[in-house]
């Protein structure tokens, strides 16, 4: 076989915030031995966006502020800087809630982190291959990648950065397939203009895109009555007023089981009480620290938190912006919007009307409403990415990519390297954003995302530069 030293490829699977940082990085970054090509496959029309800032809808607002998000994390103020220089908020009074904390759109993130990477893909050091990757196959010491616009690369170093699948429509809502007011993916461009002003709306999913969804609907005027179901009825909290530094140390020592972890959340959250601060400062340090506490804990313990934590963990760090917050307070007062813990039972159409059977939580009893629309908002399907998508399941059935173990996404080792059916490194292929979490703990925040690409970066830029030191770097690069 002949070998010869050709500009290795780094082929980057999805476009969205994570492949994207990524990407940036490994250009910036220096590290490679020698220069690589850099090659992100994204179907959308900008790099950077994805399914977070990929949206043109106003009422879609960051949800932490624009300070804490950006895409170098020892320059906190870039995303500022951005805003400040292209006066993109002066359309936008509202995003200013104080002098300190901006909430601009999200659409304006993604153009950010696109217009960081412009001069890059106008230079040609990274390339924007607007295509779906179809299919991803090992050849001898390299990867094949299929486009769906019928083009083939092969690359040396592939990173998988595609996170978040569409969700998966529950299976009590299965009769409901057709109605043309089922919104099963709210995250879809104008998923929202089937819904009349006046109808009675169901969001099932309590969380953050059930906050959008409310936040959408009272901006395009929707007025009939929302009601917002989900199984513990615990909605998405709101910032503190004033925004203060992370408190408490979850790592001297770090805990050993869920229960412990908790039982020191606890104490932190009372001693911050003591001190006339708020719960927000605590779970902010949990979540600064969520890597290394996450790391420390036994697969079972993590599993454990996976299974029973999460949903409190998620209404209280996924925060709405303050905006937000205030829609639905005020929705919830004028009686418009209703929060409910409670879980599906059924469904069934009569005409364009839809029944819904409710099994409420606290009584145990079961309450039965019409409505004329239902949003389902229960978030990707993490635990089913490897079914998503015809390549990764056929990946998964040749043993090359395995679930995690907590279901929360692929599995990987600590250097964000797929691990095998077998548990065995699978060579040259990296896993990037909230995928990784099973491995890495919190990564879904943009702040930990951004950090966790600079170290998928800089793992790519010493694999090139390993491979640039032997001289040895396979042919058949072109594609
Ligand atoms: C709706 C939403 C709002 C959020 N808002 C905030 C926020 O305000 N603040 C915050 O801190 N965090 C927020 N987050 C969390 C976090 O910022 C995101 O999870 C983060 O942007 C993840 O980006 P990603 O690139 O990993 O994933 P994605 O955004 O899912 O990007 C993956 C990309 O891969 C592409 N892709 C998929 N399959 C293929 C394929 N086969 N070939 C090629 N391309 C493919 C998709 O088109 C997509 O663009 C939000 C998350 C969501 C879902």
């Amino acid at each position: 076989m002949s070998y010869y030293t050709a500009m290795p490829v780094v082929a980057i699977i999805g476009g969205g915030f994570s492949g994207a940082a990524v990407a940036l990085h490994l250009v910036e970054n220096g590290r490679a031995g020698k220069p690589a090509r850099v090659v992100v496959f994204e179907p959308r029309d900008i790099l950077g966006a994805g399914l977070a800032y990929d949206t043109h809808e106003p009422a879609h607002r960051i949800n932490v502020p624009a300070a804490r998000m950006s895409l170098y994390p020892d320059d906190p103020g870039s995303f500022q800087r951005w805003i400040d220089d292209t006066h993109v908020l002066a359309d936008d009074p509202e995003a200013i809630m104080t002098a300190e904390q901006a909430f601009p759109r999200r659409q304006a993130f993604g153009t950010y982190v696109h217009d960081t990477l412009a001069p890059y893909i106008a230079d040609g050091r990274i390339e924007h291959r607007q295509a779906t990757v179809v299919g991803l196959a090992r050849s001898g010491a390299t990867w094949r990648l299929s486009g769906s616009d019928g083009r083939d690369l092969v690359a040396d170093i592939v990173v998988l950065a595609v996170s978040h699948p569409a969700p998966a429509l529950p299976s009590q809502l299965k009769p409901l397939a057709g109605h043309p007011r089922l919104v099963a993916d709210p995250t879809a461009r104008d998923a929202l203009d089937v819904i009349r002003a006046d109808d009675r709306v169901l969001i099932v999913g309590n969380g953050l895109t059930s906050a959008d969804v409310v936040a959408a609907l009272t901006q395009r005027g929707h007025q009939g009555p929302i009601l917002s179901v989900s199984r513990r009825g615990l909605r998405s909290r709101g910032h503190s007023a004033i925004a203060h530094e992370p408190v408490g140390d979850f790592l001297s020592p770090p805990s050993r089981t869920a229960s412990q972890l908790l039982r020191c959340i606890r104490i932190e959250l009372r001693a911050a009480r003591r001190l006339g601060l708020g719960w927000q400062p605590v779970l902010d340090a949990v979540r600064a620290q969520g890597q290394q506490i996450w790391k420390a804990l036994p697969v079972v313990e993590r599993q454990r938190i996976a299974r029973h934590i999460r949903p409190f963990w998620d209404a209280h760090r996924f925060r709405v912006a303050p905006q937000v917050e205030a829609v639905l307070d005020g929705a919830i007062e004028a009686g418009r919007l209703e929060i409910l813990a409670a879980s599906l039972s059924f469904s069934a159409r009569t005409g364009d009307e839809i029944g819904i059977g409710l099994k409420l939580r606290r009584r145990n009893v079961f309450r039965e409403v019409t409505v004329d629309a239902v949003v389902v908002t229960t978030g990707p399907s993490h635990g089913g990415i490897l079914r998503s998508q015809p390549f990764l399941s056929a990946l998964q059935n040749e043993g090359l990519l395995a679930a995690c173990a907590t279901g929360l996404g692929i599995a990987c080792d600590d250097q964000s390297r797929a691990l095998d059916a077998s548990g065995n490194i699978v060579p040259a292929l990296y896993i990037a954003g909230p995928l990784a979490r099973g491995t890495f703990g919190e990564l879904m925040g943009l702040p930990q995302v951004t950090e966790h690409a600079v170290f998928v970066a800089g793992q790519v830029g010493d694999a090139l530069e390993r491979s640039a030191s032997t001289g040895r770097v396979k042919a058949g690069t072109a594609g």
